[in-house]
């Protein structure tokens, strides 16, 4: 990572769960947290678009039991993509902008980074407060003008690019398709991988963040 990105000014838009972590922690949590299976039918609904994910969220959510010293001791578990870090570095070294936006809940983003060593990045996501053993969530970046999403990472995404901007977004689900398509350069996982090859639109199919890394080191050489 001698040369730099020689690029416009390129601005990196990372997703969380399964993007940055090595599996969706929301999921995982509400399979091993709730106190009931009607987590499973809000999903359903919000995969079939008969809800958006704040009604999805907020019904999940509510039906999760865990105190705080649960959630931190569970966090600790959580594990980031071995790339990412590196990945960071390569994008701070070359003054690359790097932003996450996320379905997720900031004290559970924020305490999964801090654990794995990773500091002083810009995060977007949804909030939570936790009340004994409830989780409370708020919804600071719904845009009830654009749909039905807990957090519209469309706008998001808009509200931080400039028109000489050159916008990379990393995803892997649903909740990316809208923000994604935004974006001049889309590195697909999984659900978001199969989304856009199925819809044959141009996409850089990943399963991990290594192949950006390599991706970009290509483009750097
Ligand atoms: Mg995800």
């Amino acid at each position: 990572m001698k040369k730099r990105y020689t690029g416009k000014n390129l601005v990196f838009f990372f997703d969380f769960d399964n993007t940055i972590t090595t599996k969706d922690v929301l999921d995982d949590m509400l399979v091993r947290f709730s106190t009931n299976d009607r987590w499973k039918a809000l999903e359903e609904r919000w995969k079939k678009g008969d809800i958006g994910s704040r009604t999805c969220l907020k019904g999940q959510a509510e039906g999760i039991r865990i105190t705080k010293n649960q959630l931190d001791k569970y966090l600790l578990t959580v594990q980031i993509d071995p790339y990412f870090k590196k990945l960071l570095d390569f994008l701070r070294y070359n003054k690359v902008r790097a932003l996450i936006i996320s379905d997720n809940f900031d004290y559970i983003l924020n305490r999964i980074l801090k654990n794995n060593g990773i500091e002083g990045m810009e995060v977007y996501s949804n909030k939570v407060k936790i009340l004994e053993d409830r989780l409370k969530p708020v919804f600071p970046y719904l845009n009830e003008s654009c749909g039905e999403c807990a957090h519209c990472k469309k706008t998001t995404l808009l509200k931080n690019i400039n028109k000489a901007d050159v916008s990379a977004y990393v995803g892997d689900g649903l909740s990316d398709v809208c923000g994604s398509k935004e974006a001049d350069i889309v590195f697909a996982k999984d659900f978001l991988k199969n989304y856009y090859k199925n819809k044959k639109l141009p996409h850089v199919p990943i399963k991990g963040l290594k192949d950006i890394y390599e991706y970009l080191e290509e483009k750097a050489s």
